[in-house]
């Protein structure tokens, strides 16, 4: 098979040897005679398989058991958009959210059907092209929400913001396992797997149990943080199958060296594709200016001659690349890198730029 250099923003590329082993898998699971998308979400192999992929995940980003629980759950990275507030934030009480861009924005809007909604900061006056700095918080919030890679716009934040003391909350859906964070400075994570961390399908929760704690009883069983906790994440039937890749997909981090590892190919990897683009300013726009905010994961750029658009995009077709195609709200190029896009395709890219450029 001709892998070509795949830059899709989600789902996304997946390293080789994890669809290799999946597909063993599909065909038998640990010597049961049964494939994975076969077994009992109750038997004892999906059930190794699951507490396996909890506690990685947990050790992957340097948590304790005893502090923090993992949910695998339905509904993608946007059914929390409105699970968190409804779990978190009652009627009269405030949270602070932090406007990015176009999921920020979505996760705003649910959250007003429950409660008050302060934004805190705005980067909407500069088409979100930058992090914002400072934060306006409001004193005792329930917690305050942040978008940490903000995928369409190519914006992620370089550090996490003081919250004074507020719950830091974070939609981490295109930076998860991304980099070597402090991920103990949150206090509940929600990420859709199927751009770093698996295939589409499960959503990663992770949340401090004290936090937990705090989440309303009286919300609808299948929508209770608590009830999925108790549950150990299964109180109804799990995307079975993606937990089990999201479990590879861990192995594979874990056999890379770690997240530590895992930021520095990543940091070397955007710095190749951002290099080329800067190198010709008369040619392209990288959508993100501030350089310490640039997106590790999605580089987003336009052609200062957008005539040229589809030549563009037919020169990196001829040269094996797909996917470069910007979001279709803001359109241009995203070429997205995440952990399983290989160095050598970012290489290809900043020469296929280079060239472009002549
Ligand atoms: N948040 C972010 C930052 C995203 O990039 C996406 C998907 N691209 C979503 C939320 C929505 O995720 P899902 O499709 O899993 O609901």
């Amino acid at each position: 098979m001709n892998r070509i250099y795949n830059f899709s923003a989600g789902p996304a590329v997946l390293p080789l040897a994890v669809l290799e082993e999946a597909s063993r898998g599909i065909l038998e699971i640990n010597g049961s005679g049964m494939s994975i998308l076969e077994v009992s979400h109750r038997g004892k192999d999906y059930e190794a398989i699951h507490a396996d992929a909890r506690q990685r995940l947990l050790r992957v980003l340097g948590l304790s058991e005893d502090e923090y629980t993992v949910l695998f759950l339905g509904g993608g990275a946007s059914l929390q958009f409105a699970m968190l507030p409804m779990n978190f934030l009652q009627p009269g009480q405030t949270a602070d959210y932090v406007h990015t861009g176009e999921w920020a924005i979505k996760a705003i809007k649910e959250a007003q059907r429950f409660g008050n909604v302060h934004v805190a900061a705005s980067s909407e006056d500069a088409k979100f092209s930058y992090i914002p700095k400072q934060l306006s918080l409001t004193p005792g919030a329930q917690y305050v929400h942040i978008t940490t890679n903000n995928t369409i716009e190519g914006t992620e934040w370089p550090s996490l913001p003081d919250t004074g003391g507020a719950p830091l909350v974070a939609d981490a859906s295109s930076d998860i396992l991304a980099r070597a964070l402090d991920y103990s400075r949150f206090d509940l994570i929600y990420a859709g797997a199927q751009k770093n961390a698996g295939p589409a399908g499960v959503t990663l929760v992770i949340a401090r149990k004290a936090f937990l704690d705090r989440a309303s009883d009286d919300v609808p069983v299948i929508l209770s943080y608590k009830k999925h906790a108790k549950s150990d994440s299964l109180y109804n039937t799990p995307p079975v199958f993606a937990v089990y890749v999201v479990g590879l997909v861990l192995q594979w981090i874990e056999k890379e060296g770690g997240l530590t590892a895992i930021e520095a190919r990543n940091r070397e990897k955007a710095a190749l594709v951002y290099a080329a683009l800067d190198a010709h300013p008369g040619v392209y726009e990288p959508a993100v200016t501030d350089k310490a905010d640039r997106s590790l994961m999605n580089v987003t750029f336009r052609l200062k001659n957008s005539d040229l658009d589809k030549t563009f995009l037919e020169g990196a077709k001829e040269r094996g690349m797909d996917g470069l195609k910007g979001h279709r709200s803001v359109g241009g190029f995203r070429a997205s890198i995440y952990n399983a896009f290989p160095v050598e395709g970012c290489h290809a890219l900043a020469a296929y730029l280079n060239e472009f450029a002549g």
